[in-house]
C-alpha cells in the first residue's frame, strides 16, 4: 500500500512539472505566444549575447564590436552584472542595448513566480543602476518558461532567437561556427550567442574562439553589406507601434 502511495506521489509530481513547466514552455515555443523570434527589419540581423558580462571575454567582444560599429544587444546575468558593473556600463555608453536574463542562470521551470519576480526585479535594479534607463527586454535562461512567465514578465518584449549555434562548445565553435554564422545570413533573423563560458553545460574557453570566428564572420559581413542592428534601435524604430 506505501509503494503505491510513493508511486502515485511521484506521478502527481511528474504531472505537476509538466503542467507548471514544460507544457507552457511547448506551447508559447510553438506558438509563439508573447515572444519575439524574429526582428521586423528585414534588412538587418539582431546579434544577441547571453550570460555575460565576463571579465575575460566581453571586453574582448566589446572591442570587436567597436571596431566593426556594429551594435549588438546583451542579456546579463544580475550577479554577474553586480560584480562587473563597469562592462555594463561599457556596453551602454557604446550604444548596445541590455536585458534581462535572470539574477542567477536558473531555469524558470523550477521557479515559483515569486522567486521569477524577484530574479526581474532585482537583475533590472542593477542594469539600471548602470545605465540610468529602463530595461525593456528579457530572455529566459534556456528558453524556459513556467506558467506564470509571461504574467509576470509582461513588462518586458521577450525576445527569443530563431538561430542558434551551439557556440557554448569549443569544438563546435572551432570546427563550424563560422561556416554556420555565414549560412544563416537571412535578414530579420536574431542571432543567439554566448560571451560567457561558465554557465552549466558550457565550455570554459568556448568564447574565446566565438570571439575569433565572429571577427572573421564581421569582415565578410561587411565586405557583403550585412546590417546588424540592437534591439533598443528597432525599439526607437518602432517606438509608435510597439511592435519589434
Ligand atoms: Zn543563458
Amino acid at each position: 500500500m506505501s509503494v503505491m502511495i510513493i508511486i502515485m506521489s511521484v506521478l502527481f509530481i511528474i504531472f505537476l512539472f509538466l503542467i507548471y513547466a514544460v507544457l507552457p514552455t511547448l506551447v508559447i515555443r510553438i506558438f509563439g505566444l508573447s515572444i519575439i523570434q524574429r526582428i521586423s527589419d528585414e534588412r538587418s540581423i539582431a546579434l544577441t549575447f547571453d550570460d555575460g558580462p565576463d571579465p575575460d571575454y566581453t571586453p574582448q567582444l566589446l572591442d570587436l564590436l567597436k571596431r566593426f560599429n556594429v551594435k549588438a544587444s546583451f542579456f546579463v546575468v544580475g550577479e554577474k552584472v553586480k560584480n562587473n558593473p563597469e562592462l555594463v556600463r561599457r556596453m551602454h555608453a557604446e550604444g548596445h542595448t541590455i536585458g534581462i536574463h535572470h539574477y542567477h542562470h536558473i531555469s524558470s521551470w523550477i521557479m515559483s513566480p515569486f522567486k521569477l519576480r524577484e530574479q526581474l526585479r532585482l537583475t533590472e535594479e542593477l542594469i539600471t543602476r548602470c545605465t540610468n534607463e529602463k530595461v525593456h527586454f528579457y530572455r529566459p535562461p534556456w528558453g524556459h518558461f513556467n506558467l506564470f512567465s509571461l504574467l509576470v514578465g509582461r513588462q518586458y518584449s521577450i525576445i527569443m532567437w530563431n538561430k542558434i549555434f551551439k557556440d557554448w562548445k569549443t569544438e563546435v565553435c572551432k570546427e563550424s561556427l563560422l561556416e554556420k554564422l555565414h549560412a544563416n545570413t537571412e535578414g530579420g533573423s536574431i542571432y543567439l550567442l554566448h560571451d560567457s563560458g561558465v554557465t552549466l553545460g558550457a565550455d570554459r574557453e568556448a568564447p574565446k574562439y566565438m570571439i575569433e570566428k565572429l571577427e572573421k564572420f564581421l569582415e565578410e559581413s561587411r565586405r557583403n553589406r550585412v546590417a546588424f542592428i540592437s534591439l533598443n534601435e528597432l525599439y526607437q524604430l518602432d517606438k509608435n507601434t510597439r511592435v519589434i
